[in-house]
């Protein structure tokens, strides 16, 4: 069995060595439209920043800023066109500072 605190420490440890510089431009779009008629919403449960929140009227809701540029997201989205990707403009994005 998982020892979920034990999760959670890793996780926060994870989350003391990254630092964000938030570019300007978003290096991932979401085509909102076409999530309101996704039925899995995958995103929402893949995505370890948790950066993709449901709203109550069946849409999403998404924040790049501190998004692990790891490509979850996108390679789990089961619709054509609704997440698109770029890497962030240089010295933008997540930094790893140690470990
Ligand atoms: S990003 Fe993809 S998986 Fe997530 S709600 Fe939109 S269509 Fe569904
Ligand atoms: S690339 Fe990874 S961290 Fe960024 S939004 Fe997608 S799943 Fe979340």
């Amino acid at each position: 069995m998982t020892d979920r605190r034990y999760q959670e420490r890793a996780f926060d440890d994870v989350m003391s060595t990254v630092e964000f510089r938030v570019a300007e431009r978003p290096h991932i779009t979401v085509d909102t439209e076409i999530c309101r008629s996704c039925t899995t919403k995958a995103c929402v449960h893949a995505c370890p920043a948790d950066l993709f929140v449901p709203t109550s009227e069946g849409g999403i809701l998404f924040n790049y800023e501190q998004c692990f540029e790891c490509g979850t997201c996108y390679q789990i989205c089961n619709n054509e066109g609704a997440i698109s990707w770029s890497y962030p403009d240089g010295g933008h994005g997540v930094v790893f500072r140690k470990g």
